[in-house]
Order: C-alpha cells, then structure tokens, then sequence
C-alpha cells in the first residue's frame, strides 16, 4: 500500500518542487557568478540581496529556507524516489566550506577592488528579470548550458551519492544560513528550532530513517540536543514521529 505523506510534507515537498520548476526565472537570483560579476563592477545585485536576505533569515528561521523553498533542494528530492541512500554528512560537509570560504573571499577581494559597491541593479544579468533569456552580451543557448550544468550537478549528486548530497557538498549557499544560525546561538535569541522529548520517545528510528539530510535523529532525540548545523528544519522527522516526540519550537536556546 502506498502511504499518503502527511499533509505539511505535501505541501513543503509541492513548495521545493516549485521552486525547481521556477528556476529557470530565478538561477541569477543564487547565481554564484552574478554576485562576483556584480563585485568586479561594484554593482549591488539580485544575487548580492538574495543572499543577505538568506543569512538574515536564518537569524531567527535557521534553514528553514533550505528545507522549504530551496529550487536545489527541490530538484535533489524529486530524485530521491531513484537514490534514497543516506550520505555520511560527516565525512563530507567540510566541502562546500572550502568551496565557499574561497567564493567569499573572492566577492571581498573584487569588491575592494572596485572601489566599494556603487550602484544597485536587483535584475543585473536577467531578461526583465527572467534567467534563462538572451541578453545583448550573451546568446540564451550559454544560458541554457548554464542552467543545465547547475541542475546536472545537484541532480548527479543526489542521483549517484544519495539523498541532498549537493546540499552537503557544493552548496554555496548553506554557510551563510550556518553562520547566521551560529550566531543566533550564541546569542540565545528566540529563534525556529526543533525540540525534543525523549521520554515518550520509543526508540524506533523512523525519524532517522526519513531524514532528507540524513541526519542521526534517533541520537539527537536520546540526548535532547537537536541543534545541527545540517538540519533545514523540514519536519520529516516530527510528522513521522508516531510519539510526537520532536515538535517545532520558536524559543531561545542553543
Ligand atoms: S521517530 Fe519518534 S519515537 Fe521513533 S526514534 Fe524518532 S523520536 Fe523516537
Ligand atoms: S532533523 Fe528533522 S527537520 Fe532536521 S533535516 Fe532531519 S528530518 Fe528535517
């Protein structure tokens, strides 16, 4: 019998998947190139302001973002029906921050370089602000191959690595929502997050299980730490929790 997803899945799986169906509107948007390019000429860009908006919101949503309205996520999990393996996050997390700590110090480096950030131009490198469209300095098949090379390499890892393996991996994206939910944890300011109760918890790891980060849940219900820097706080664990053990909580802790 094919079991129906609960109902906050549906609509959380139908928000990621139409994330992914948008992206060829919206790539320039967390294009990592845009935001460089827009450095070099000191241009405050689409990409520029996605990204604050990002690190902003994972001040008091943490993930969330990652979890609910992400097009990478999105295209990785239409794709877990055929890899549904889980990925050993520990081993290979550390990637996309060698990835991102250089991309980052490149954008500063540019920036410097160009003498500050002069100009604003939210739709830089878009068609009235459409991704994939040709512009006056670049053919739409370069941006199709663009689009193509992004989704292959999301799609290939979840393919061939297993579930959101690109969200471990090559996510550029990622570290500043960790950063910014570091910092929301040192300051013990109220904040979306998960708690959990493990006394009604009976033990049977279905939250484990269904992880889309492939997270250890179990572990971290049994030590009633659920912060971790890799959960986009989906709640694939607290609607599959039969003992509604873990629930959402928007409250100060660390
Ligand atoms: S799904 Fe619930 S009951 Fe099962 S291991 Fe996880 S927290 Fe415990
Ligand atoms: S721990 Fe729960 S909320 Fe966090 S990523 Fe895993 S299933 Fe989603």
């Amino acid at each position: 019998m094919i079991r129906q997803l609960p109902m906050r899945q549906r609509i959380r799986k139908t928000l990621v998947f139409l994330a992914f169906l948008s992206f060829p509107i919206t790539m320039n948007f967390f294009s990592p190139y845009v935001i460089i390019d827009g450095a070099m000429n000191g241009i405050i860009n689409g990409s520029l302001v996605m990204f604050g908006l990002m690190f902003l919101s994972s001040l008091f949503l943490g993930r969330l973002w990652c979890g609910w309205i992400c097009p990478g996520g999105g295209m990785q999990e239409i794709f877990e029906p055929v890899n549904n393996k889980t990925v050993n996050g520990s081993k290979i997390d550390w990637i996309k921050w060698a990835i991102w700590i250089v991309w980052f110090a490149l954008i500063v480096i540019f920036a410097v370089r160009a003498g500050g950030y002069q100009s604003v131009d939210l739709l830089y490198h878009t068609q009235n602000g459409i991704s994939v469209a040709g512009t006056a300095d670049r053919p739409i098949f370069i941006a199709y191959i663009i689009y193509y090379v992004v989704v292959a390499l999301f799609v290939g890892l979840a393919v061939f690595a297993g579930r959101r393996a690109g969200c471990h991996t090559i996510c550029w994206m990622a570290p500043f929502m960790i950063i910014g939910r570091w910092i929301r944890n040192r300051f013990e300011w109220p904040s979306l997050r998960l708690v959990a109760d493990a006394s009604t918890c009976k033990d049977c790891k279905s939250c484990s299980k269904t992880c889309p980060m492939s997270l250890d849940v179990n572990a971290m219900v049994q030590a009633q730490k659920m912060e971790n820097a890799e959960c986009i706080l989906c709640g694939t664990c607290v609607d599959n929790c039969s003992q509604k053990a873990i629930r959402y909580s928007f409250s100060a802790g660390k």
